[in-house]
């Protein structure tokens, strides 16, 4: 099912928006965490934010909007406030066609699947859980990796590599729902397939992403767009 000429390929999936739909979910509970611990009502627009990982903003509300210590131990406190206010029966929609994908990549030769997401690791691990996803054997990097989305990308690749007993993949792709994922594979000069569908679709196309869709449920669709993606590297703007 691979071209030819590709070379060996790692494909790398954010999960919130694109594996599973959580955003919505997400929003209104990290802004009630915040509100608890801290009474700041923080703004959910997260393209807004410099970092685009859950715990490098945590350390910007901390640090720079509340003028608050932003060691590792205050973001924990973030952390368990968020994971905390995650209902008890949570259930979670997966993306359309997530699970085959992620099942089709990983049984195809020379492609590799890891999981770079900015959220932090407890609460990815329940949403995915509520998600019914199965994504055990998957090499998996949070934001307790790195701050910036591009260093979790690097700590996923890191982890994708040790599985296959490799140094390097000749090709990488990133997936993801936000414009901060395009911008973090542009920094790496990686390919990237955005997904999303209506005005998401148009906020990932204005900021210069050529190659979206709306989930992945067409599969064949989706894996031709990944593989198209790897050929091209997306370079700064
Ligand atoms: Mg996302």
């Amino acid at each position: 099912m691979l071209p030819a000429a590709m070379p060996n390929l790692l494909v790398i999936l954010d999960i919130d928006g694109t594996l599973i739909r959580s955003t919505r979910v997400d929003d209104g509970v990290i802004a009630a965490a915040w509100a608890d611990l801290h009474g700041h009502a923080i703004d959910t627009n997260w393209s807004r934010y410099r970092t685009s990982t859950d715990r490098g903003i945590a350390r910007e509300i901390l640090g720079e909007r509340l003028n608050r210590p932003s060691d590792d131990g205050a973001i924990t406190q973030v952390e368990d406030a968020i994971l905390g206010r995650y209902p008890a029966d949570l259930r979670l929609e997966q993306m359309p066609g997530a699970q085959r994908l992620v099942s089709t990549l990983r049984a195809l030769p020379g492609v590799g699947v890891a999981i770079a997401s900015g959220s932090f690791p407890r609460t990815a691990r329940l949403k995915l859980g509520a998600s019914g996803l199965h994504v055990d054997q998957v090499p998996k990097a949070f934001s307790d990796a790195h701050d910036e989305r591009a260093g979790v990308i690097e700590a996923a690749t890191r982890l994708a590599c040790a599985e296959h007993a490799i140094a390097a993949f000749a090709a990488r792709v990133y997936v993801g729902d936000g414009v901060w994922d395009l911008a973090a594979a542009r920094s790496l000069g990686i390919g990237f397939v955005g997904i999303g569908d209506g005005a998401a679709a148009e906020r990932l196309r204005a900021a210069g992403a050529t190659r979206v869709l709306p989930d992945f449920a067409d599969l064949q669709r989706a894996l031709d767009t990944i593989f198209t993606a790897a050929l091209v590297r997306e370079e700064a703007a």
